[in-house]
């Protein structure tokens, strides 16, 4: 080893979490970091995860695992809705979620609703995996806040995706009754609503609120997880609510999935059934405010 190597300076990005647990990552290079009108931003090339997306110090995209949150967050509403044409994503300014829409034929456009025009512009120079996607002819691209976007709107939507980040500063509205029931105002009949629901380890109690408030507001709810590796604890969950009686479960559609051919890295049919299926202390936690599926998962 040289003289040089020995003495390199190893930087570490570290995201703390509940005071109590800390995640770091080996930085290379910083490729990006600056302080908006709403958080600290920063994408750093990492030893082993890729380039990483930092909002206000929280991990929000890997390029080593984005492929989890995103392919889940897009594709099971996708496979149990019959056919949506017109999406709304809020939040979600990276473009993975959009990107991932796309894949899908029926889709005739994607409006996504991102409060933050630098996780944009920062995303479109430093995350071309995710973001690429936002320059698609069917993608209109609206910085606004989401809850407002929701509130004052003439459009509707078969599919609303609430992409968002923890319930912290601009973003605590999204987990609250009234924007809900703005979703709901905009979703048309049938419609679906899947939002980033947090991790069960971790925040059990936000997990029971948002379920209060979806299953005060619409036909069926239910809750699916999934695993990755940058999220504190692997385990995480979205939530996913029907303006009507669509089953995540019984109307699933496994022959267009085989007949998509998607090559997904994570979705694929078992997970799709098996996602639902809770350990017991989530299970627990959420008793009665979950639907009953038309058939086992
Ligand atoms: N996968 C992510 C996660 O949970 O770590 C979410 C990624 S995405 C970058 C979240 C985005 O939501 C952020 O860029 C943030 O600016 C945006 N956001 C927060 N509050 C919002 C609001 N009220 N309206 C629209 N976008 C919002």
């Amino acid at each position: 080893m040289s003289d040089d190597a020995k003495h390199r300076l190893e930087l570490w990005a570290e995201e703390m979490h509940q005071g109590h647990l800390g995640l770091r990552y080996k930085v290379r290079r910083t490729l990006y970091s600056e302080e908006s009108a709403f958080q600290q931003i920063d994408i750093v090339e990492t030893e082993g995860f890729g380039r990483m997306l930092f909002n206000d110090g929280i991990a929000m995209v890997s390029e080593r695992d984005e492929c989890v949150y995103h392919e889940m967050i897009a594709h099971v509403p996708m496979f149990v809705h019959p056919g949506v044409r017109r999406a709304l994503v809020i939040g979600g300014g990276d473009g993975g979620t959009v990107r991932e829409l796309l894949r899908h034929p029926s889709i005739e456009s994607v409006r996504l609703v991102e409060i933050d025009p630098l996780v944009i512009e920062a995303c479109r120079e430093h995350l071309p995996v995710t973001s690429e996607a936002l320059n698609d002819e069917r993608v209109t691209v609206t910085v606004a806040d989401g809850v407002e976007f929701v509130a004052g709107t003439d459009e509707r939507y078969d599919l609303v995706i609430v992409d968002s980040t923890d319930p912290i500063g601009p973003a605590t509205p999204l987990f609250g009754p009234e924007f809900y029931a703005d979703v709901k105002r905009v979703l048309e009949p049938g419609g679906l609503v899947v939002s980033q629901a947090e991790s069960p380890f971790y925040e059990a109690g936000r997990q029971r609120s948002m379920l209060e408030i979806l299953s005060a507001a619409f036909g069926r709810t239910a809750i699916y997880n999934y695993t990755n590796l940058t999220y504190p604890g692997g385990l995480w969950s979205f939530t996913l609510a029907a303006n009507g009686d669509l089953c995540p479960i019984g109307d699933f559609d496994a022959g267009r999935f085989d007949a998509a051919n998607l090559e997904c890295r994570y979705y694929n049919k078992a997970i799709h059934r098996g996602a639902f299926i809770l350990p017991e202390f989530q299970r627990a936690n959420l008793d009665g405010l979950l639907s009953p599926f038309k058939v086992e998962p």
